[in-house]
């Protein structure tokens, strides 16, 4: 079969590669799914790095100096009888970017209808993390007890977000305002908040760590012995070999460089395995670590 004979149409029922990667975490079901790649400025992976250092890098890596496609990657996990969305990619809203916002028909491509979702967790609010849940016509299909979690500073600082940290390209910091302020109105009914920590169903446990953003959060997962963290935007490629680079959407760069870190150190002392937004998908890994520098190794493919 070629691959001009395999539909890549949009209700992503029969893609080639169905971009979705089921992992057991004692009795927890987790499914990493992939929203897609988005472009994005090389420059903006390393704000801080020397340009020469960071050229280098790139090269070692196999990345373009230019543009990067960044991978998004969301996670569905089902614990006690929920089932729970972390994170919901981009959305279809951005024509710039046409090969992400694909979370809603990969779901169902998996088998997993909207109103089975029983709750979200958002890591924090920036569009490539919430943009999926105003996907026209997905709310409707939600249902209406839904819960969605977000951290309360993390709501918070979206009334009145500080930039002055950020180093974005020029049109992001607006988009990102416009998104988080209409997730916060049209899911105002449905959204419940917590302080430092909510145990969300049997082993999920969902922490607020800061840093990229004030109210930024981390999904934990512990079962029968065996563990994973969702890491959502504490930790980029870049982070293994170089914690200190920033990322440009870091609101606090100095304090994400601190949370990443502390993470990674973490990790590599617990074993437990990783998931993040922005690695490679399937992107589950373990963290190595040789003195101040850490090492991404990759679960191995078991299916
Ligand atoms: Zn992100």
């Amino acid at each position: 079969m070629s691959v001009d004979s395999v539909s890549l149409g949009s209700t992503g029922l029969d893609e080639l590669v169905p971009s979705r990667y089921a992992v057991q975490v004692g009795d927890i079901e987790v499914l990493v799914i992939s929203d897609g790649v988005l472009p994005i400025t090389a420059r903006t992976m390393a704000t801080n790095a020397d340009p020469t250092e960071y050229g280098n890098w790139l090269n070692d890596m196999f990345l373009p100096q230019d543009v990067l496609d960044w991978p998004l990657n969301v996670v569905v996990v089902r614990s006690g009888g929920r089932t729970i969305l972390v994170d919901a990619g981009l959305g279809v809203e951005f024509p710039d970017f046409p090969r992400a916002g694909q979370t809603v028909q990969r779901l169902e491509a998996a088998g997993i209808d909207p109103s089975a979702v029983t709750d979200v967790v958002l890591t924090h609010l920036h569009m490539d993390h919430v943009g999926g849940l105003l996907t026209a016509g997905l709310k409707e299909r939600l249902r209406p007890d839904l819960r969605v979690h977000v951290a309360t500073r993390e709501a918070e600082f979206w009334e009145a977000p500080d930039f002055s940290h950020t180093d974005m390209p020029a049109p992001v910091p607006g988009a990102l305002r416009h998104i988080a302020s209409r997730f916060l109105n049209e899911y105002r009914g449905q959204i419940k908040t917590f302080e430092t920590e909510y145990e969300l169903a049997p082993g999920v446990l969902v922490t607020r760590n800061g840093g990229h953003t004030p109210g930024h959060s981390i999904v934990r997962l512990a079962s029968g012995g065996d563990a994973l963290t969702f890491a959502g935007d504490s930790v980029f490629a870049p982070g293994f070999d170089n914690p200190e680079w920033h990322n440009g959407f870091e609101h606090d760069p100095e304090e994400s460089a601190r949370v990443r870190i502390e993470l990674l150190r973490e990790l590599a002392a617990t074993g437990e395995a990783m998931v993040a937004t922005h690695l490679p998908f399937p992107s589950v890994c373990h963290v190595a670590t040789h003195g101040d520098v850490f090492r991404c190794v990759p679960a191995t493919w078991d299916y």
